[in-house]
């Protein structure tokens, strides 16, 4: 068999898992890693999204006088999933993610801070990071990008998509990457697949995720799934692909979206005859976009005030909505009803504070807000080392799969999904692989082989 490349360890997708990976395994001097990458241009999920990062046990919490452990993070995830068969892998995730936090921070420098004002449904303690400034998620992966560049053993080849993977009776030994139409054989000790799931494909969605009609998408384009079929043809099990990271807070025209902390600040949603028709606390965002979707015309108005404003518009949501004039400004309840079309009387009403809320004052702000899909939670089975399970629930030698390609971690339903679960899935799982590979953890002796190909063979 000819190969156009070796490498020890071959990473499929430069997005949050991919790059995570690469700089995990790269503590080993001795590895040789190469991180391919679809294109930059193009980009990926992590670099769009809010940078928000779940962790229960910081230092950072500590410092805030947050009481938390990732104990509780697990069991928050689980009791909003259901999924208690995925219990190990949540668990094992949520066990390295305040490591991960605090080395983002101490060891690359990034600025980190908790959003003690970033309140989410069924998360029982503030546990989302953050970027001091709230840039999100285009700082970050800049950020790990540039730390990546300045390791001497990791290659980062951008506008090289891979195609598919090489397998010589059952053990992935390489994969296939596409570089100005040529193909290139890469043999690697190990593969990882970090290229997210499958959200911009319209066939895999028809396929599996039908009954949510057609949301706005919110993803990047390169989140095709173009690891699905190189997996089906391993015999490789996949679950939850019904599931999705959905958001109820696009805002209708423009394309971004409201800050989720602004339910938690007193916002309210109506229908469009003006009545309240949900508790906007009772729901994080991705179960919010299911309600939105079964209300008239799949939209609601969501009104708030100028303290919910001053809570919320530093996010980097809130200045996008602003940046895009998504936000309308309305001087009192007549100039609302006004511009929502419904009688006054009928508003008042329906502004009428939830017991123990408290009551909005004018003047408003109203953004017309529908239902969306950022990124696909089902995804391949894997165990807790992020090693890819074959049809005989036993792991397919040389392979390793993290992030969106995963099975996630909202269970079988996109309302059981909890705010931070996507990044927690990618970078976890990209530490645990990264960290296996470079001999960092008690592998045994076989896995420390499959990694170093050049020792070997
Ligand atoms: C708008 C938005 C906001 C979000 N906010 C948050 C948040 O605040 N917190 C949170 O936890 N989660 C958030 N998420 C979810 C989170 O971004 C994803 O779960 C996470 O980025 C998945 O990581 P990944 O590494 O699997 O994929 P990505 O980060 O998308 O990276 C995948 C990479 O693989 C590349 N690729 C794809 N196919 C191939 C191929 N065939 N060959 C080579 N490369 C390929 C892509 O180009 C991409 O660079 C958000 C998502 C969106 C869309």
């Amino acid at each position: 068999m000819s190969w156009d490349l070796e490498v020890d360890v071959a990473v499929a997708g430069g997005g949050a898992c991919g790059v995570m990976t690469a700089l995990r395994a790269a503590q080993d001097p001795d590895l040789v890693v190469a991180v391919f990458e679809r294109s930059t241009r193009e980009g990926c999920n992590a670099a769009i999204s809010s940078g928000s990062l779940a962790a229960g046990g910081t230092r950072f919490q500590r410092a805030a006088g947050i009481v938390d452990s990732p104990e509780q993070h697990a069991t928050d995830i689980l009791a909003a999933s259901g999924d208690h068969e995925w219990g190990d892998i949540v668990r094992a995730l949520c066990a390295v993610a305040p490591e991960m936090v605090e080395w983002l921070a101490d060891e690359l420098g990034y600025p980190v801070e908790i959003g003690a004002d970033m309140p989410r449904a069924g998360m029982s303690v503030p546990r989302l990071h953050t970027d001091v400034g709230r840039h999100g998620g285009g700082r970050l992966m800049a950020h790990l990008r540039a730390a990546l560049e300045g390791l001497p053993n990791v290659a980062f080849v951008d506008e090289a998509p891979v195609v598919d993977l090489v397998v010589d009776d059952g053990t992935v030994t390489g994969l296939v990457v596409e570089q100005n139409g040529a193909r290139q054989r890469v043999r690697a000790g190990a593969v990882v697949l970090a290229t997210d799931g499958f959200a911009a494909s319209p066939a895999l969605m028809a396929e599996h995720c039908g009954d949510l009609g057609h949301p706005f998408y919110g993803g990047v384009a390169t989140a095709t799934g173009s690891a699905v079929p190189w997996l089906h043809a391993l015999g490789a099990r996949f679950r939850n692909m019904g599931a999705c990271l959905r958001s109820g807070l696009v805002v209708v025209d423009h394309g971004t979206r409201v800050s989720p902390a602004l339910q938690f600040n007193g916002a309210v949603l109506l229908d469009a005859d003006g009545r309240r028709f949900v508790d906007e606390e009772a729901h994080g965002y991705s179960s919010m976009a299911g309600v939105l979707r079964a209300q008239p015309g799949e939209r609601a108005a969501m009104v708030w005030d100028a303290e919910a404003m001053a809570a919320t518009r530093h996010s980097e949501m809130m200045r996008d909505c602003l940046a895009a004039g998504a936000i309308r400004d309305l001087p009192d309840l007549p100039a609302l009803a006004a511009a929502l079309g419904v009688a006054a009387d009928t508003l008042a009403a329906a502004l009428e504070p939830l017991p123990g809320r408290r009551r909005l004052a004018a003047p408003y702000h109203l953004a017309w807000v529908t239902h969306g899909v950022l990124a696909t939670q089902g995804g391949v089975v894997v165990d807790t080392a992020g090693r890819v399970l074959g049809g005989d629930g036993e792991p397919v030698p040389g392979l390793y799969a993290g992030g969106g390609t995963v099975c996630g971690l909202a269970g079988p339903s996109s309302d059981g999904y909890s705010s931070g679960n996507g990044l927690l899935a990618a970078f976890g799982f990209g530490w645990i692989i990264g960290d296996r590979l470079a001999g960092r953890v008690d592998a045994g002796p076989a896995s420390q082989r499959s990694a170093r190909l050049r020792s070997t063979s």
